[in-house]
């Protein structure tokens, strides 16, 4: 199990609860006991860029001064899916990513990570076949609608009304996936003491080993990369729930 993150990603890049001070550095504090981090550290090139985005979209992200911070995420998330091809790895990163499609953005993401990482994997011929998980409380659409029509990712959005409802819902679909790689939008958003005020902070680490099961049995590669979840009191906690979880710990 690797932690990928990089300095930058305690910058405050700008005014939104994603990019909140101290927000990472939360994280880093829970888990660094457990999962020592190392720092990735080549923004995502242009060919990975447009493989997702429009030029236009691109140009946007500049002109706002997000681009280097964005790109940098992106090439995280690249490198974690590569090393996730191996052993399971965690992209600790922002600005997040599922909210990014084609052509715009919002909800606090520039360009889409998930979509970068594994469009970066299958055009390498690394991976025939993916398999998102998003479990922030969000809705993943920018996600959706960049990978819908190309064919290799199925993409499953959780969402009932109730904790076991919900992780009856991940373990029945986990149990009829089937991909080379599991990318795992991993927004912590959801917990009880969070936005979505569902999910207690042991179910993380039960999404993560239900994750990690599934993976051993396909022999299939893992990675996650961070998404939402905004109360630093318990994200940290969260985080490295998942990560134990993930580890088989
Ligand atoms: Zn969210």
């Amino acid at each position: 199990m690797k932690v990928l993150t990089h300095a930058d990603f305690c910058r405050v890049y700008t005014h939104d609860p994603a990019a909140a001070p101290g927000r990472i550095e939360a994280i880093l504090e829970a888990i660094k006991t457990d999962f020592p981090w190392q720092e990735g550290g080549y923004p995502a090139g242009l060919d990975d860029l447009t493989a997702v985005h429009t030029d236009s979209h691109i140009n946007r992200v500049s002109r706002q001064g997000l681009f280097n911070i964005a790109a940098l995420a992106a090439g995280t998330a690249i490198e974690a899916a590569t090393i996730g091809l191996a052993e399971p790895c965690f992209g600790l990163i922002r600005p997040p990513g599922h909210h990014a499609s084609a052509d715009s953005a919002w909800g606090f993401c520039y360009f889409n990570n998930m979509a970068i990482a594994l469009e970066h994997l299958r055009r390498n011929h690394q991976i025939e076949t993916a398999y998102v998980l998003d479990f922030d409380m969000h809705y993943g659409d920018g996600t959706v609608s960049i990978l819908k029509d190309r064919g290799y990712a199925a993409i499953h959005n959780p969402s009932a009304d109730d904790r076991l409802s919900y992780m009856h819902q991940v373990q029945d679909h986990l149990a009829s996936a089937k991909a080379d790689v599991f990318g795992i939008s991993a927004g912590f958003d959801n917990h009880m003491q969070d936005w979505g005020g569902l999910l207690r902070t042991e179910d993380y680490r039960t999404l993560g080993s239900m994750l990690g099961e599934t993976c051993s049995r396909l022999g299939a590669g893992c990675f996650a990369l961070l998404e939402g979840g905004y109360n630093q009191q318990v994200l940290g906690l969260n985080v490295l729930a998942f990560l134990q979880g993930l580890s088989g710990l």
